[in-house]
């Protein structure tokens, strides 16, 4: 047993939501670790731009919720790499609100940028995993997934996440024997820009820190190392697992 075990080399990475945030800190400690990685999403940051500029990363843009993106991106990543090893299904948005006032364009928002879009990532993924006998899917959930958030209302999210959850255990269960481990990352209140609204807003941030047993926000750097765990060989028994990073948050 070596530390290598945590390591990517040779594996290639689609990492969706790859611009910002959780997912470009995962495709930065990706590439550390060996991987190549293609990263997605409506549009580059400067800061995914500049990782891209190393020829072990690329960025192809793309709307999730239009159905021919994850076909492409699969596409361009055999294309660009070769081979698919490791999804990292990441790109989300949140929104919330009364829920006897959410409207069908904003439920349609969530669900279909939440859910439906890594249903049809992880199924794009999944057949070029099974050409390779060997794969590892992680979805990002969330903790939202497992607990009403307090202060704010967010019962489509939470939906979307919960249900994330449910698709990565019977995913799990349906290719363990292929060669393919599907696991989830359910983080708790990460800084980045889907949560810094709530952070600098001082009587959000005060709830949010107070609910968190570690009295701190995560960082997404915090989460990459989740993610490369659940990715790599050092995770080669577990599947179907949900793994909460969040500070202690659901402890209560
Ligand atoms: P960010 O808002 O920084 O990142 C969200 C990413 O999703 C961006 O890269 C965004 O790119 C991409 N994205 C959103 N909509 C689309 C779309 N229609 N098509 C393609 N890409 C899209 O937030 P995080 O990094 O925090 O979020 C990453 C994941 O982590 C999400 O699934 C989120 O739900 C989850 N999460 C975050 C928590 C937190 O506290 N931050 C807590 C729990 C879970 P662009 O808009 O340019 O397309």
């Amino acid at each position: 047993m070596s530390l290598d075990i945590f390591r990517l080399d040779g594996k290639v990475a689609l990492i969706t939501g790859g611009n910002r945030g959780i997912g470009l800190a995962t495709a930065k400690l990706f590439g550390e670790a060996g991987a190549k990685c293609l990263l997605s999403a409506r549009s580059e940051t400067d800061e995914s731009r500049a990782l891209c500029e190393g020829e072990n990363f690329a960025f192809v843009p793309g709307d999730i919720t239009d159905p021919a993106t994850p076909g492409k991106l699969v596409d361009a990543t055999m294309e660009k790499f070769g081979r698919l090893d490791v999804l990292v299904n990441n790109a989300g948005v949140a929104d919330g609100g009364d829920f006897h006032n959410f409207d069908d364009e904003r439920l349609d928002r969530i669900m279909s940028t939440n859910l439906i879009a890594p249903f049809r990532v992880a199924r794009a993924c999944i057949r070029p995993m099974l050409d390779q006998g060997a794969g590892s899917i992680v979805n990002i959930g969330s903790i939202s997934g497992y607990v009403a958030n307090k202060p704010q209302l967010q019962v489509a999210y939470n939906s979307s996440k919960a249900a994330i959850h449910q698709m990565t255990a019977v995913m799990a269960f349906e290719y363990a024997s292929r060669g393919i481990r599907v696991n989830a990352l359910a983080p708790g209140y990460i800084r980045t820009r889907m949560a810094i609204d709530g952070m600098e807003d001082p009587a959000m941030s005060k709830v949010w820190q107070e609910n968190t047993p570690m009295g701190r926000f995560g960082e997404p750097e915090e989460m990459a190392s989740c993610a490369l765990f659940l990715a790599s060989d050092a995770a080669s028994y577990v599947t179907g697992a949900t793994l909460v990073a969040d500070g202690g948050y659901i402890t209560h």
